[in-house]
């Protein structure tokens, strides 16, 4: 199963993900973007935020209880 990665500690706060995704993004205490929700990863909303990000640190990633499944784009057969 895919999950949604943000990599909070090098975020600028620009709040673009959580304009365009507030359904998925949030701020934490110290106004960088955290993911606040794991549903709904299909939506329109989140493509957009994560295409949004003006220094693209928002991705997809798989979670570590789901080994045999891969949803990247380009696999190349990781495991
Ligand atoms: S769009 Fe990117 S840089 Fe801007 S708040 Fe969200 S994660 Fe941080």
């Amino acid at each position: 199963m895919k999950k949604i990665e943000v990599l909070t500690d090098d975020c600028i706060g620009c709040g673009a993900c959580v304009g365009i995704d507030p359904e998925h993004f949030e701020f934490n205490i110290d106004g960088y973007s955290i993911v606040k929700s794991e549903e709904n990863l299909d939506s329109e909303a989140l493509i957009d935020a994560i295409e949004a990000c003006p220094i693209g640190i928002i991705s997809f990633t798989k979670s570590p209880d789901s080994k045999n499944e891969c949803s990247c784009e380009n696999c190349k057969g990781c495991k």
